[in-house]
């Protein structure tokens, strides 16, 4: 099903002249390594550049993030970088709560980046020509994984995600957005606001637009890049902890900011909150159970139901999505004490 909705042509209006003025925002902590890089990679975008702003927002960085970027702006006159330097390190959430203060009110569109990704040249083009269509409130890029290199990794995991986001984009919107890039139209950020829970993140804010009736769409005109770095299982559990609190509080903020409006997304945040919040807790029980009968019933079943779990663990699509399973369920474990507001950078 998911294939057929993903290969069916856009129900919107795409119109690549459009240029709106676009306000982008990157929050930065500690990213002496990328910062320069980034900012590079968005100046030099195939988009009119005088309709463009970036408001680089640093929390205190500790590794001389702030001075870098001020260096680069004393370059690159010309274009219009901003930089906020924040006093204390509060997280992510904070960080950008204060930068979208500085948002011009005559400002189109809003971006949320972070400092270790990388766009393609085309990316902002095609991201605003989406926003031709009055219906779209946000939109979010298929995502690619790069060593720190920039060689992209091939990952039929993340190829298959990208096709489901995309599939559920043309059928309405996508809950589930990817940090490099989240386009957001300034009015509708106004009147939505940003999910405020602790631990809401870019799927969060994604979700809100969704749930209040626009479209939140994943588009597969272009690509972001997000370098692996750092801990790669512990960002897993902290992504999942999000990922579950998003679909367990979003839906409650949404109406308590009295902008939920139903919607045939509906369909897809009641399959995806499943998903994400039921499945990994059933495929958990199912195990204990079939354990269970095999040590007390030595029961045949049991054995052969198992055994064909533990073979379908030799195909890497599998293992992949048994994996995610795991991180889901020491995700919400992780979220009982901990909401990931700040982390270790
Ligand atoms: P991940 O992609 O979810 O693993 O998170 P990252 O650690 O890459 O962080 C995403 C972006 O948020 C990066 O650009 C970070 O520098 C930035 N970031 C993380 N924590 C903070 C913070 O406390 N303040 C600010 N201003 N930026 C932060
Ligand atoms: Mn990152």
């Amino acid at each position: 099903m998911m294939r057929v909705q993903y290969k069916k042509p856009w129900p919107l209006t795409i119109d690549k002249s459009y240029t709106p003025t676009i306000t982008i925002i990157l929050p930065t902590y500690n990213e002496s390594q990328w910062v320069k890089k980034r900012l590079d990679n968005l100046v030099t975008q195939d988009y009119p550049m005088d309709r463009v702003k970036i408001i680089v927002v640093d929390s205190a960085s500790t590794d001389g993030t702030g001075s870098l970027v001020e260096g680069w702006i004393t370059t690159n006159p010309k274009v219009g970088v901003k930089l906020l330097r924040e006093p204390v390190r509060e997280g992510k959430f904070i960080a950008i709560a204060h930068a979208l203060h500085l948002v011009d009110p005559t400002n189109e569109i809003v971006i949320f980046t972070d400092a270790d990704a990388y766009w393609r040249q085309e990316t902002l083009r095609e991201v605003a020509s989406f926003f031709a269509d009055a219906r779209v409130g946000g939109v979010t890029a298929s995502i690619l994984y790069a060593d720190e290199d920039g060689v992209v990794r091939d990952d039929a995991y993340r190829a298959y995600y990208n096709l489901v986001r995309i599939a559920e984009s043309k059928f309405r919107s996508t809950p589930v957005i990817n940090g490099p890039l989240l386009a957001i139209r300034t009015n509708v950020l106004q009147k939505v606001g940003l999910p405020d829970f602790p631990g809401s993140d870019d799927s969060a804010f994604g979700s809100v637009i969704a749930l209040a009736g626009y479209r939140m769409i994943q588009i597969d005109r272009t690509a972001v890049m997000e370098y692996i770095r750092g801990d790669v299982l512990q960002r897993r559990i902290r992504r999942a902890n999000c990922l579950v609190l998003n679909f367990r509080n979003t839906k409650r903020y949404a109406k308590r900011m009295s902008v939920y409006v139903p919607s045939s997304f509906d369909v897809v945040w009641r399959i995806e909150s499943w998903l994400t919040l039921i499945n990994p807790w059933l495929l958990l029980v199912s195990v204990i159970c079939l354990a269970a009968a095999i040590s007390l019933e030595h029961s045949l079943i049991a054995v052969v139901s198992l055994g064909v779990g533990a073979l379908a663990l030799s195909m890497k699509p599998c293992r992949t999505w048994v994996l995610q399973q795991v991180y889901l369920i020491c995700g919400a474990i992780r979220g009982l004490s901990n909401q990931d507001v700040i982390w270790n950078r």
